[in-house]
């Protein structure tokens, strides 16, 4: 039997208070063992949040970013002396690996670290003598309550994509991170209380839709973040936006990579192994597509298929393990139906996850290969967010960059080439937002914003980077004209 934790907590103005509705048991997916509870918030238990944001957005607005940034460089202190014991419990409620999940919260320090340099990136520009006598200034000013809404694939990143950008701007914060891992986003709540962020400045609601709809209509809401799936996204993206809120939604995905004839076959199989199984398929920079040209194609899967048979599936807690759980038994057996979908679809199974050997509890599916797929199958166009590769047959590079464009998402895709000539049409010509060439998953450091496009992205400011410094700002441009009498 697993230790249970006490039940997650809300933190409202400096206080931990229990969510007023009953919510859900919060299990290991390695396991299938509860090992601990999260309630969930009603419209009141939002308010409580933030309007205590609000009252300390007033004074936290007036404090000098040169002070609002200390809290965070405690926090990275925090983070980083705590990141075994938090790895370990993001693997428990999450599944993944623990390098996979040391890996997540290096990538969550990064954001922090980014923030700390506010003083700087807040900076928008100064002109003297833009106009005969006139001098002009823009400022960038913080707004007041940002609200972000977190899924439950990297429970300590995504967070940290916009707390840290949030509060150094000088505006008040509110989290709902996902239901199905909330221990590791009330832990970082938690330090970000430690490392000394006034009351209010930091809150944290958990909940279903009911929190969220809350948020997005809440009058005191300047504006939202949100991670999650393309219909939520949508769905946050339209009613924020009508309760007169700026907003940033980012959706699913199904990204691609494209394996061309000239492609270094050892990179492209170990990037794409790594792309498509990682996080056991549950990430949104995942490429479960591989668009493999004719002359490379055989050699490609026979090589793809051996390294994905030996891949060591189990418990993310040994330290053995390469790849671990899906997050619940309904995303492993929704997932496993799609095995059955690729065979009707005619495509031919090469690797059957359905066979792994796995630990005789949890919600395990190991990795699985399918050759010749259709294009018009559900495995190259559904997000299937698990541990299941599509190998495409094109005949061309031409086909294979209209095959990545065909997606109604955008999130990521990759190229594996060694010609320079393929790498630039591939940087002009693919659509989606974040494009890797000879890299399996196009994920960017903190200080370039997370691209993202068609139905991956709603909104118009992207997360990280510059974009997040607009996002939680707003610009007064100052005229200034001073006659010398
Ligand atoms: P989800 O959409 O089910 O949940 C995300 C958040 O929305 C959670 O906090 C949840 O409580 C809330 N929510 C769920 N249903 C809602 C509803 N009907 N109304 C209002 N709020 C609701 O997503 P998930 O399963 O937690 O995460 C996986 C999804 O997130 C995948 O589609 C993945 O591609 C996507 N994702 C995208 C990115 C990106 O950068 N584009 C990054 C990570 C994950």
């Amino acid at each position: 039997m697993e230790r249970e934790l006490q039940a997650a907590r809300n933190r409202v103005g400096g206080e931990w208070v229990d969510p007023s509705r009953d919510g859900q048991s919060v299990e290991n997916p390695a396991t299938a063992e509860a090992i601990g509870r999260v309630g969930f918030s009603d419209e009141a238990d939002v308010d409580d949040a933030v309007t205590a944001a609000v009252e300390a957005f007033e004074s936290w607005r007036e404090t000098p970013v040169e002070d609002r940034v200390q809290p965070l460089f405690r926090l990275k202190s925090l983070l980083e002396d705590e990141q075994d014991e938090l790895a370990e419990l993001l693997v428990r409620e999450h599944g993944k690996t623990l390098a996979e999940a040391r890996g997540e919260i290096r990538r969550g320090i990064e954001n922090v670290e980014v923030a700390c340099g506010v003083p700087t990136t807040m900076q928008a520009g100064h002109l003297a003598n833009a106009a005969p006598g006139i001098d002009e200034t823009a400022v960038r000013e913080p707004l007041g309550v940002f609200a972000a809404v977190t899924p439950f694939n990297f429970p300590a990143m995504i967070p940290l994509w916009f707390l840290p950008y949030a509060v150094a701007t000088g505006n008040a914060f509110v989290l709902k991170p996902s239901e199905r891992d909330p221990y590791t986003p009330t832990r970082i709540v938690e330090l970000a209380a430690e490392a000394g962020f006034p009351d209010g400045v930091v809150n944290l609601v958990h909940g279903d839709a009911t929190a969220v709809d809350a948020l997005c209509e809440h009058p005191d809401v300047e504006g939202v973040s949100f991670v999650g799936s393309t219909p939520v996204a949508k769905h946050v993206y339209e009613t924020a936006a009508a309760n007169g809120k700026r907003v940033q939604a980012q959706g699913g995905a199904k990204n691609h990579v494209v394996v061309s004839a000239t492609a270094d076959l050892e990179t492209a199989v170990e990037g794409t192994l790594g792309s498509a199984f990682a996080n056991s398929g549950q990430r949104c920079l995942a490429n479960p597509v591989a668009v493999v040209v004719d002359s490379v194609y055989d050699e490609f899967a026979a090589r793809l298929a051996d390294r994905a048979r030996s891949m060591v599936v189990g418990d993310g807690l040994d330290e053995a393990t390469e790849m671990g759980p899906l997050t619940t038994a309904a995303h492993r057996d929704r997932v496993a139906d799609y095995v059955e979908t690729g065979v009707e679809d005619g495509a031919e199974l090469l690797v059957d996850g359905r066979e792994a050997e796995t630990p005789a509890t949890g919600h395990y599916l190991g990795p699985t290969v399918f050759g010749d797929v259709p294009t018009d199958s559900a495995l190259v166009g559904e997000e299937i967010f698990g541990p299941i590769l599509a190998l495409v047959r094109v005949p061309d590079f031409e086909t294979a960059i209209a095959t990545v464009n065909e997606s109604r998402y955008g999130n990521a895709a990759s190229l594996f080439t060694t010609s320079g000539a393929e790498a630039k049409r591939f940087r002009h010509e693919a659509d989606p937002g974040n494009l890797g060439v000879n890299v399996g998953t196009a994920a960017p450091m903190a200080f370039f914003h997370f691209g993202g496009a068609k139905e991956s992205f709603f909104g118009d400011l992207h997360a990280q980077g510059d974009d997040a410094i607009r996002f939680y700002t707003d610009e007064t441009v100052y005229i200034e004209r001073w006659p010398d009498r």
